[in-house]
């Protein structure tokens, strides 16, 4: 098995190899960017979305599926979402040798599929507020160079879609949503910064938008998800109305909640290293790894203590794998390691005798298990092997910003930069340049960094009120 190229020299490189020593997914269909899910990528993939259907069910959010071609009428009805979407839109103008009547949009993203429906579903202020997700297959005709789960035409989409009474009670949705998926992203162990886009890069068609950025290394970032105030600039547009209290008609006023299977890339991103990926316990297709090894005297693995082991494990609702294969057991921990499996158990003659197995974690930890109580101390060093995970991922993403005092300074950056902005779009934009980059935005609640109130901006240097801001080089 050839050995990864090093993440520190070159991050995409690394990446590639990693996705692809650990068989997440098979890049070789013959459509650019629309991947086919191994086995393996698939059970992570499931993990992932489980992780965020608990999550925003635990909101009052109750799933739904619109179907995947939308009519054009109703996909050009709002104009700045057709502005943003209309290069990337894949088109089905004919039904076998038939042209359509009306051409069909394959969606990039749903609003103009659902909304015409919600029109129809709300009537009265006791219809609202309406919470629907749906976790489907978008297209987006991608012109940039498509990576695996990280830049892709054929994308696993979650949206959540909701109808709020009023502004404020659209506001309330928006905090809610941050708020489940900070949830979410304790179990991909993921440290993010929840980040107020300037208003040049908004979601299509947004009042205003809040992305989910992490560093990848150097000043990459990496957005992972986003939220989406629509005020009634959608509402309008489909008419979606509704008889308030007092019996005068109102427009709702909507949110949007997005996130895809750039998850996976930004947990192959910021976990993996050189031996491979990582996979937080609770996205790991394998938790447990279990490898019953000969003894010296060429004696059989132990496979019958090994086997009990599994049962005992999957009896308590853990997702184990055993590689009872043919292949030495060097080769095996190599392979599991490259896969990312967090924890791996191996039962040699010795151990098998005794009841116990030798766990070793994806981050090296070592310790013997059993023979009383082994499926609580598997569960623990999981636990364990989470916790350590998730302080390494800290301590990563705390170094990853810095702050900068002059434009100068963002030049060849290899932090992500906190800086002080006064908000005009002309200053942002010579931070952009300035740093090769994009200007993320304003942290909401809460910067990645203790500082003091910022000082002039960076980018004007006049005397106004000015915020701290992210900027940084987007993948
Ligand atoms: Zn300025």
């Amino acid at each position: 098995m050839a050995e990864l190229p090093p993440k520190e020299k070159g991050f995409i490189d690394w990446y590639l190899a990693a996705v692809d020593a650990a068989n997440l997914t098979d890049k070789r269909y013959p459509v650019k960017g629309m991947n086919v899910w191994t086995p393996y990528g698939f059970l992570a993939r499931r993990n992932l979305d489980d992780v965020m259907i608990r999550a925003i069910e635990a909101t009052g959010s109750q799933p739904v599926e619109f179907p995947a071609l939308i009519p054009e009428t109703e996909f050009q009805k709002e104009k700045e979402h057709i502005k943003g979407f209309d290069a990337q839109v894949y088109w089905v103008t004919r039904g076998g040798a038939n042209p359509l009547d009306v051409n069909l949009v394959l969606r990039p993203t749903s609003e103009t599929a659902m909304y015409p429906v919600f029109a129809l579903w709300i009537r009265s202020h006791r219809d609202l507020p309406l919470n629907v997700y749906q976790i489907v297959n978008t297209f987006r005709y991608e012109t940039k160079t498509t990576r695996p789960f990280l830049r892709v035409r054929e994308i696993h989409f979650f949206e959540e879609h909701t109808c709020q009474v009023d502004e404020a009670a659209a506001s309330e949705r928006v905090r809610s949503n941050l708020g489940a998926f900070g949830v979410m992203a304790h179990d991909f162990a993921l440290p993010f910064v929840a980040v107020r886009r300037p208003e040049w890069d908004k979601f299509a068609g947004a009042h205003f938008s809040i992305a989910f950025d992490i560093p990848v290394g150097e000043a990459r970032t990496l957005q992972i998800g986003s939220v989406h105030h629509y005020r009634e600039n959608f509402s309008g547009p489909y008419g979606i109305r509704y008889e308030a209290a007092d019996g005068t008609t109102k427009l709702v006023h909507q949110t949007t909640f997005g996130l895809s299977e750039r998850l996976i890339g930004a947990i192959v991103a910021v976990h993996g290293d050189d031996h491979g990926v990582v996979f937080p316990s609770a996205i790991a297709p394998y938790q447990v790894v279990v490898i019953p090894i000969a003894g010296a005297k060429s004696t059989a693995p132990p496979e019958a203590a090994a086997q009990a082991i599994v049962a005992q494990l999957r009896a308590r609702g853990l997702r184990v794998h055993l590689d009872s294969g043919p292949d030495r057991p060097g080769a095996k921990y190599y392979h599991w390691e490259a896969a990312g499996v967090p924890l791996r158990l191996e039962v040699g003659p010795r151990e098998a005798a005794a009841g116990q197995a030798t766990a070793v974690d994806r981050l090296g930890q070592r310790s013997t298990v059993g023979p009383t109580g082994l499926d609580n101390a598997v569960v623990e060093r999981l636990d364990a092997f989470d916790a350590a995970l998730r302080s390494r991922a800290a301590d990563r993403f705390h170094d990853a910003f810095k702050v900068a005092a002059t434009l100068d300074e963002l030049t060849n950056s290899t932090h992500v930069r906190v800086l002080p902005w006064c908000g005009e779009e002309s200053c942002g934009h010579k931070i952009e340049i300035a740093i090769d980059g994009a200007l993320l935005g304003v942290p909401e609640g809460g910067l990645p960094l203790p500082l003091p109130a910022p000082g002039r901006c960076i980018a004007c240097g006049l005397d106004m009120p000015s915020q701290w801001a992210l900027a940084g080089r987007p993948l």
